[in-house]
């Protein structure tokens, strides 16, 4: 039987060094340019959905929360992201995590075994942006992501649905694995019933992942057998 293997983005697969962050202000001010003046707050972006992350941002500047607004900021955001990774990769900021490259190529490969899709907070556009930018995009073809629901727990069964619908086959949760860097993954891993691999790859220690006690924890992907095992085990492969 398939498993599924259900990617976060940031701090597991890359690390845009704030180009990510500074889209999101940028997207913001475009879009209420009245509110340029005010400082931009701080924001915990470590594994938030975008859907939670503008609802912040219209409560703190006391901006009406509905679908036009919404919409209004995440193409701003977006059109910003595309500039800022294009701008900040001129600059070599910007980066693809190690071993990544070799990992999906190696579970690519096994595609009698392994289905990649992702599991994510950024909305869909955003996601391929980025994915695009570091050239990993065709490794996904579908996936749950933060335009689908804002709450990350949600985003499991979407993404088991989404891997129904594109497979045309059912995939029980011990055949699913989420791989992220924090805390939330590994909770939106719990909600569904599905695997989680931890990878201190983002910004949270592997102490503080280690205390969520996920099914597995790694400090990088960076050597692919290793992670592949780990992989298998978990899926029982
Ligand atoms: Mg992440």
């Amino acid at each position: 039987m398939k498993s599924l293997l259900l990617f976060d983005i940031d701090g597991t697969l890359i690390d845009t060094e704030g180009a990510g962050l500074v889209s999101l202000e940028e997207g913001f001010f475009r879009s209420f340019p009245e509110r340029s003046g005010s400082r931009f707050p701080a924001l915990d972006l470590g594994g938030a959905t975008d859907g939670s992350v503008v609802a912040f941002l219209f409560e703190h500047f006391e901006i009406e929360d509905h679908d036009r607004h919404r919409a209004h900021f995440f193409r701003n955001y977006e059109e910003a992201l595309a500039e800022k990774l294009r701008e900040f990769l001129s600059m070599k900021k910007g980066r693809v995590l190690p071993g990544i490259p070799e990992l999906l190529a190696r579970l690519a490969e096994r595609h009698h075994d392994f289905v990649l899709a992702l599991l994510t907070g950024n909305t869909e556009a955003g996601a391929r942006i980025k994915l695009e930018s570091f050239g990993l995009d065709s490794y996904f073809p579908f996936g749950a992501f933060g335009s689908d629901h804002h709450d990350r727990n949600q985003l499991g069964p979407i993404a088991l649905e989404r891997a129904r619908k594109a497979t045309g086959r059912s995939y029980p949760t011990t055949k699913a694995l989420v791989i992220g860097d924090t805390g939330k993954d590994i909770a939106c891993a719990r909600a569904c019933g599905a695997k989680v691999l931890a990878v201190a790859t983002g910004t949270v220690s592997r102490e503080t992942l280690a205390a969520d006690s996920p099914d597995g924890l790694l400090d990088d992907l960076s050597d692919t057998a290793e992670a592949v095992e780990l992989v298998e085990s978990l899926l029982d492969l």
